[in-house]
């Protein structure tokens, strides 16, 4: 399917799809799913996406990538998330990449060569440290309890997050903290880059999940007992935390949509290759109207998640925060994608549910796609708030209600 992409977009998801088609898909092919990923294939990967000239398209040149504009480097993401070594590969993986964006946009120089560069440089590996367990932030992130006090010259954190993706290997941390403890939470946080080595600073555990194996897929939950870190590791403006975490969460949003419409589109290619060979009652499954329906369906909703996504990264181009069709695309791929590596799984029988295929990987790894991020329904809430604000009350005018005769009505008959 051919989309509106620019030249250079193309060009780069061209060399992309060839990494992949050349490099990535075959390592993968050669691993049973769901194994831990070694260091040196991490390596290996992404020397390969050096030589291909794809490596951290996302990233200013100044820091070590490519210098594409988030658009721009929509269709590569795409590329990417067809496996799940593909994001490694490419360094447009989570949590690093929403990471590095942060980084980018809200960090001071030094800020950016201590933490940005290394990063972007797969040096060293980073953590979003925001949600917090029971009575804590979660969808609600008002709800935050950690603080940060000033002291001098340091800033001292308490508190306790969990969920915190990459956080058990993280070498820097991002912990959103509440800094005055008067205003409204979304004018009362901020942002602190905290080093993972800091005093205070414990990993209590791995929370056991869904998925894994992968690189940077713990989820840890970690608590920060009187950390202090020095006045210049607040990242971005102070009481701004909330603000710097929607800039990093908008399009981190967008990604994740571009990456699991890839895996989607992956998982769809593999089914449609199974059914094809497949043969069952005198024919291809691939005959099959009821299949051959309900990938046409799944096609379907997937070409229209992946024009959904590149128009509000079109929006999110022009300047508007495009809050509202971000939700939109959050929810609708999220919902899409899953039900599209479902049917591939239901297609592929018993082979959907093994680890030769990545099938069974990929079905694990997008059900939390519907909650990360912001779950369906607190999308769905900020969707309808809007839908809701301007209702046409004079679309009803002709209704009759309980004790005024529609004395017009009946005149006109
Ligand atoms: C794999 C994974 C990785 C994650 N990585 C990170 C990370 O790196 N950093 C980080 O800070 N957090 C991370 N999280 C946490 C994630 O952001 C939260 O799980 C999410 O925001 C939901 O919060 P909660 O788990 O506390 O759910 P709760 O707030 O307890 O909500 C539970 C459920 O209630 C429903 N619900 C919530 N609000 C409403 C409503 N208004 N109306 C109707 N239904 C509602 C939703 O279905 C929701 O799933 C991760 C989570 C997962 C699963």
């Amino acid at each position: 399917m051919r989309y509106n992409d620019s030249n250079q977009a193309r060009e780069v998801a061209s060399r992309a799809n060839d990494l992949m088609e050349e490099v990535v898909l075959p390592i993968e092919r050669e691993r049973a799913g769901g194994m831990a990923v070694s260091s040196g294939t991490i390596a290996e990967l992404r020397e390969a996406a050096r030589e291909y000239d794809v490596y951290a398209p996302q990233i200013p040149e100044e820091y070590g990538g490519m210098g594409l504009s988030f658009r721009d480097s929509l269709p590569a993401f795409e590329e990417a998330g067809r496996s799940l070594l593909g994001q490694i590969a490419m360094r447009v993986d989570a949590p690093d990449e929403g990471n590095m964006h942060l980084l980018e946009l809200a960090g001071d120089e030094l800020q950016k060569e201590t933490y940005l560069e290394p990063l972007v440089q797969g040096e060293i590996k980073s953590g979003f440290s925001m949600t917090e367990p029971m009575q804590g932030a979660g969808s609600d992130p008002k709800m935050i309890q950690t603080t940060a006090e000033k002291d001098g010259d340091e800033w001292v954190i308490d508190g306790h997050k969990w969920w915190t993706t990459q956080g058990v290997e993280a070498d820097v941390l991002i912990v959103l903290a509440r800094t005055d403890p008067d205003a409204h939470p979304y004018e009362a946080c901020s942002l602190f880059l905290v080093p993972a080595d800091a005093d205070g600073v414990e990993v209590i555990r791995d929370v056991p999940h869904m998925g894994g194996g992968n690189h940077g897929t713990s989820h840890a939950e970690i608590r920060y007992k009187n950390v202090r870190v020095p006045e210049e590791h607040l990242l971005g403006e102070l009481n701004e935390g909330f603000t710097h975490a929607q800039e990093r969460l908008g399009p981190a949003r967008l990604t994740h949509c571009m990456r699991y419409s890839g895996m989607a589109q992956r998982s769809l290619d593999i089914a449609k290759a199974y059914i094809s060979e497949r043969r069952g009652f005198d024919s291809t499954l691939s005959d099959k109207q009821s299949l051959r329906h309900r990938i046409a369906d799944a096609e379907t909703k997937l070409h229209m998640a992946r024009t959904g996504i590149r128009d509000a990264a079109d929006r999110i181009a022009a300047g508007d925060e495009a809050r509202i069709p971000v939700s939109m695309c959050k929810v609708f791929s999220a919902n899409v994608t899953q039900d599209a590596i479902d049917l591939a799984v239901q297609c592929c029988g018993a082979n959907g549910i093994g680890k030769d295929l990545p099938l069974s990987d990929f079905y694990e790894s997008v059900r939390q796609f519907r909650i990360v991020d912001g779950a369906d329904e607190v999308h769905r809430r900020v969707i309808a708030r809007a839908a809701f604000e301007d209702v046409p009350e004079e679309e009803l005018e002709p209704l009759t209600r309980f004790g005024d005769p529609n004395r017009k009505r009946s005149a006109d008959h």
